[in-house]
């Protein structure tokens, strides 16, 4: 039977759009569908690290040039703050920058970019199922598109996910609930109190929750606002997300928190699937649960599994490989490792936070504060502060026509 592409990718996020740019780069036929149009709406921190911008970089071919002039990069600072209980911890700055994207142009500039390679994009095409031994999806009009591959990226509520049999309730204890809003800066109700150039990240504060953390970053329009917390933790000590989050304003100074109006989506947080493979199909990004585990840190990791989805593809549909165990193996060796260390360093930490509070964590920050920021950017590993380079296979170097 003649297949409509060599791959479909569902999902025009951070995955998806990487996966299709290293695919459609080599030559495959590739089909991109989103239910939306873009640019869209995602609700996000915008905060990139430096390993961020190596994957931009190696995967999209993208510079900093670029993010600036069409990827909604409006501000960067090496500086960051920790707050304990509404009450500065520590201020430091990393090395390197932290930057700040809005997600609507990003990614918009990320699918132009898997265009650009030949990929075509489906926008406004909702995927309802996927069948995952032919490599179909059914899209919500009830056409069928079939390919050899299916790479599922379409975030945490993934449709593509449903095929695989995967423990539920464990998918959903390891979910966080986050938050976040927008605020002008102003003394009125529903404002921020100050203007906002560094990012700031609390922890231990009533209002915050316990398996999770609040943030106040610089934003395009005003400063942005969140929290994201287990929901397990919250829902057992019957506490609302909403209410907490509430408070989690007022703490900040903002008048008529009650009237704020909320925003909120599901974050993996230390749930990445252990087989996020079945047949045909590969789960890369949040529908597979790839977000850091302590600062839930997605982008990256979209990208990174993303590509590493669409290597493992290249190497079956070039050399007749074994996809998923290509992909289990990048991995095995990439991902993986980060997220088993990064989630015993967030229990030893929120467990100290909540037995002897704040101390514990000022001296781990304080014996360290260069090697820690490198951990965050990607200088070094979270398995004990290793060096640490990212392993990115040849694949993602565009074929040359001819
Ligand atoms: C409040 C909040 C703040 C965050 N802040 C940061 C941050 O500052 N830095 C950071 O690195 N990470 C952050 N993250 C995490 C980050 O946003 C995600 O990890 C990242 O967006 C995942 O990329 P993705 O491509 O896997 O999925 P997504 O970006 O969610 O993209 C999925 C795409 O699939 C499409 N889709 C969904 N369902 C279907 C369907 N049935 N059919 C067709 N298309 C579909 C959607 O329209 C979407 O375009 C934050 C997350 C949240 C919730």
């Amino acid at each position: 039977m003649v297949k409509d592409y060599d791959v479909l990718v569902a999902g025009a996020g951070p995955a998806g759009s990487a996966a299709a740019c290293v695919l459609a780069g080599r030559g495959f036929r590739v089909g991109l569908v989103d239910r939306a149009a873009y640019p869209r709406p995602k609700l996000c921190g915008g905060l990139l690290t430096a390993k961020s911008m190596e994957a931009l970089r190696r995967i999209f071919g993208l510079s900093e040039a670029d993010l600036a002039a069409r990827g909604g990069l409006f501000h960067q600072t090496p500086d960051y703050v920790f707050l304990h209980r509404g009450r500065e911890l520590l201020r430091g700055a990393a090395a390197e920058p932290f930057r700040f994207i809005d997600r609507p142009a990003f990614d918009a500039l990320l699918a132009s970019a898997a265009l650009a390679r030949g990929a075509e994009l489906l926008p406004g095409r909702e995927v309802a199922s996927c069948d995952p031994e032919r490599g179909v999806l059914t899209l919500g009009d009830g056409t069928r598109l079939s390919a050899s591959f299916v790479i599922g990226a379409d975030g945490a509520n993934s449709a593509t996910r449903r095929a695989l049999n995967i423990d539920r309730e464990a998918w959903k204890a390891g979910l966080a609930a986050a938050i976040e809003v927008e605020l002008p800066v102003g003394r009125g109700p529903g404002e921020f109190p100050r203007a906002v150039r560094t990012p700031e990240l609390h922890v231990g504060a009533p209002d915050v929750p316990a398996a999770g953390y609040g943030w106040v970053f610089p934003g395009p329009r005003g400063p942005k606002v969140g929290i994201c917390g287990l929901r397990r933790n919250e829902a057992r000590q019957g506490r609302d997300f909403a209410e907490i989050f509430r408070g989690y304003l007022r703490l900040l100074g903002v008048q008529g928190a009650e009237g704020v109006p909320l925003r909120g989506h599901p974050l993996p947080y230390g749930n990445a699937l252990a087989r996020p493979c079945l047949g045909r199909l590969l789960l890369a990004g949040d529908a597979a649960g790839f977000v850091e585990p302590l600062f839930g840190e997605g982008i990256f990791y979209s990208m990174a599994t993303g590509a590493h989805a669409a290597t493992a593809v290249c190497r079956a549909l070039e050399q007749g490989a074994d996809a998923a165990a290509q992909y289990e193996g990048l991995l095995a060796r990439t991902v993986r490792p980060e997220f088993l260390w990064s989630d015993r360093l967030r229990w030893v930490l929120f467990a100290a936070l909540q037995r002897f509070g704040a101390l514990p964590i000022k001296g781990f920050v304080k014996s360290a504060p260069a090697a820690l920021a490198q951990m965050v950017h990607g200088g070094r590993s979270f398995r004990l502060l290793a060096s640490k380079r990212w392993e990115w296979g040849d694949e993602l170097e565009p074929k040359r026509p001819g």
